[in-house]
């Protein structure tokens, strides 16, 4: 187990990075990380993420009330929405919050990323939908947010940013950087004519290299895609008639019907195992190899 000097020092490095890579200015964004169901670390208001020290981190409650907190430093007003998704989403031990120029240019465009242009986006994220907009600080952010969290890793917040989740740190850090760089190629392939995207076939391939991984969080891939939709224990039923979900565009693609796929729990394997055997099967799959 990590110790929490460990962690902050993780956060600050994270932080770092967003800086760096142009997906926050000044002092916007935050981070935040579960140490326990009553615990977690979130970086604080008012400073660049670009420039902390792990005396700047914060310690707050499972409601986002303060534990710890050094002079001078409070915690970021937006912990409310990191607090929802930990509620929401137990599997979840981090939040991740940005502006990266080309995913908020979406946002701010009101445009999902939901184009199935490339395998790695398609396998790690799926579609990336943009929760209605919300003041920032108040509780409208978490209550819009909240009915995207049982199926989605990523969304985009509407006229604001970009929101990312995961097991840990740098999965919900790289969930960030994923979403920015495939809406930086959605954006340049726009430019060049439009982009080619995945046909049905190639998309369901993609999925079901996903489910057979057993890949941690949620996606589209995980939806039942058995139209009577019973018995699943991803969705429990709640997704055979569509429901929710057609409404988000892109998402003919989950209710083709056929076997659902995803009765059967396959044992999570490290990333490292999972990123190498997905590039080696979707090269094969797609016929690049
Ligand atoms: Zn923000």
């Amino acid at each position: 187990m990590v110790n929490e000097f460990e962690i902050k020092k993780q956060i600050c490095d994270i932080g770092r990075r967003i800086y760096n890579r142009n997906m926050v200015a000044a002092n916007d964004g935050n981070i935040s990380v579960k140490l326990n169901d009553n615990e977690f670390l979130c970086t604080p208001t008012g400073v660049s993420k670009g420039f902390m020290t792990p005396e700047f981190i914060c310690k707050v409650d499972a409601q986002g009330n303060v534990i710890q907190a050094n002079p001078g430093f409070k915690p970021s007003s937006e912990i409310k929405m990191h607090m929802r998704v930990y509620e929401k989403r137990p599997d979840v031990g981090s939040v991740v919050h940005a502006h990266p120029m080309y995913a908020t240019s979406f946002a701010i465009a009101g445009i999902p990323l939901t184009q199935p242009i490339m395998p790695e986006a398609v396998i790690a994220l799926g579609c990336v939908p943009i929760a209605e907009y919300g003041t920032p600080s108040t509780m409208e952010i978490p209550d819009n947010l909240e009915k995207y969290l049982p199926y989605f890793d990523a969304v985009l917040l509407e006229n604001h940013g970009a929101l990312t989740w995961s097991t840990d740190l740098n999965a919900a850090y790289m969930k960030m950087e994923s979403v920015e760089f495939y809406a930086q190629l959605l954006y340049q392939s726009k430019l060049l004519g439009g982009p080619k995207e995945f046909d049905e076939k190639n998309i369901k391939k993609l999925y079901e290299i996903r489910r057979k991984f057993g890949m941690a969080g949620k996606h589209p891939a995980n939806l039942c895609q058995n139209k009577s939709g019973m018995n699943c224990h991803n969705c429990g039923g709640a997704c055979h008639d569509g429901g929710e979900f057609k409404k988000f565009p892109g998402y003919q693609y989950d209710f083709v019907g056929g076997d659902c796929g995803c009765t059967e729990e396959t044992p999570a394997q490290n990333d490292a195992q999972v990123v190498a055997e997905i590039t080696k099967r979707v090269m094969e799959q797609l016929g690049m190899k």
